[in-house]
């Protein structure tokens, strides 16, 4: 099992604000937003996006109360944007009719909302709610796989969260998980990991290997 103090006080030092990639400004429904325009998009350009979206509509009742096509419109260089758009507007519908224009802080009433699955919920409950949560994204379920938490083929969001989660100290999780995100941006990519000069490669499983195999191959 990795060293899993060492590799947070690493993590810590090389990324000590931990910030959201997303920038929303501490409000949970902006996020909420944000995280269901990143899906197959960038973190980047869904800010660019965001700036003419919430002047648009700054608040849930406004999104709610929207022109579907122009919505559409601003979200469009986001990709799939009629179905981001439809559930956008849905999930902001029901947070005014359910829970008095507040996102829910329960994991439960965050997943009966559209388009919200683990992955976003525990992004807002950790990142604005300031609860525990792994966000078992591609970078998290990537790099902690190769790090040796758990065999490095599996790619399963749900046993990720869990595994984690009996892992890395409850107040650390969200903290964690954002600088999974700037390590994988960084260092440990999905193509090309750089692992010969990687800052985790002694206490990582596939960066031992790596050096093995290089030392083999002289
Ligand atoms: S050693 Fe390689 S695989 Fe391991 S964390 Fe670093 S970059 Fe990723």
């Amino acid at each position: 099992m990795p060293d899993t103090e060492k590799i947070s006080e690493i993590l810590r030092k090389l990324y000590p604000d931990a910030l959201c990639s997303l920038e929303h400004g501490g409000d949970p429904w902006r996020l909420l937003i944000q995280a269901r325009l990143s899906a197959q998009c960038t973190d980047e350009r869904v800010n660019i996006v965001s700036v003419p979206l919430f002047a648009r509509y700054p608040d849930a009742r406004s999104m709610a109360d929207s022109d579907i096509s122009e919505l559409e419109d601003i979200i469009r260089p986001c990709g799939l944007y009629r179905t981001k758009a439809a559930s956008c507007r849905e999930m902001s519908r029901i947070i005014c009719e359910r829970h008095g224009g507040k996102v829910p802080r329960t994991m439960d009433e965050l997943l009966a909302l559209p388009g919200v699955g683990r992955k976003i919920a525990n992004l807002v409950l950790g990142d604005v709610y300031g609860m525990p949560g792994i966000v078992a994204d591609t970078h998290c379920i990537r790099i902690n796989g190769r790090l040796g938490y758990y065999p490095e083929e599996m790619k399963d969001p749900l046993k990720t969260e869990m595994i984690l989660d009996g892992i890395i100290p409850k107040e650390e999780q969200a903290d964690y998980c954002h600088r999974m995100v700037l390590f994988g941006r960084e260092w440990c990519m999905a193509r090309r990991p750089r692992c010969s000069e990687c800052p985790l490669r002694e206490l990582c499983a596939r960066g031992r290997n790596t050096e093995e195999e290089r030392k083999r191959n002289g």
